[in-house]
């Protein structure tokens, strides 16, 4: 069986992961099985640069094929934000929640019409002797009013996805990966690792 690094360290991001790409001839271990695997700073402009960079540096640091996911919120009454920040929308060391509250704060008064919102992904394939391969994928939906649901991470309680009266909050990680952004990335990444 071949070998591959998820890129993070994020225990939620790395489940979604694991469960999208289960059944596959691929052994999957993630950042954080290897101690003193490093953090990589985010620092580039775009998704896709920061996927990059992740699948990158965790791939000579195991020596393994890797697989990485950057992911973005853009919300259009926020102009875009957080954007490629999501992560730390709330200040350099928040948490989920921090997130949640700020956004709910900045769009506190504005109707569902105005609340749209979409989750891009790009995911990173980066094997050594095939290269450097990029997917993506996008999940549209609006914010909520208030928080709904106790499952998932992130901005997850406050995002209800077009065609749904649910949360992904509220979703089981499966129904979650069928219609997300990383879901779909992912069944497209599992196409080449199929190959
Ligand atoms: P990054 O891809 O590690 O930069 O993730 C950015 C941030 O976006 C995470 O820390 C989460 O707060 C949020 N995020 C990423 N993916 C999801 C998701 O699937 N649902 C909700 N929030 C997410």
């Amino acid at each position: 069986m071949k070998k591959m690094i998820i890129a993070t360290h994020n225990r939620d991001k790395f489940k979604e992961m694991k469960k999208a790409l289960e059944g596959l001839d691929w052994e999957i271990v993630a950042a954080f099985d290897f101690p003193g695997a490093p953090a990589v700073e985010e620092d580039g402009k775009t998704l896709e640069e920061n996927s990059l960079k992740k699948a990158k540096v965790l791939s000579v640091f195991a020596g393994l094929p890797a697989l990485s996911d950057d992911t973005g919120l853009f919300i259009d009454a926020l102009g875009g934000q957080p954007g490629i920040y999501a992560a730390r929308f709330a200040g350099e060391k928040c948490s989920y929640d921090d997130n949640v509250q700020k956004v709910l704060g900045l769009m506190k008064g504005l109707e569902s019409g105005s609340r749209r919102a979409v989750f891009r992904t790009i995911i990173t394939l980066y094997e050594p002797e095939k290269g450097v391969r990029q997917v993506s994928g996008e999940a549209t939906g609006v914010i909520t009013q208030a928080v709904q649901g106790p499952g998932g991470f992130g901005y997850d309680p406050i995002f209800m996805p077009d065609g749904h009266l649910k949360t992904f909050a509220e979703m089981t990680l499966s129904e979650k990966n069928q219609i997300s952004h990383r879901g779909k990335a992912l069944q497209k990444a599992r196409q080449l690792l199929a190959n």
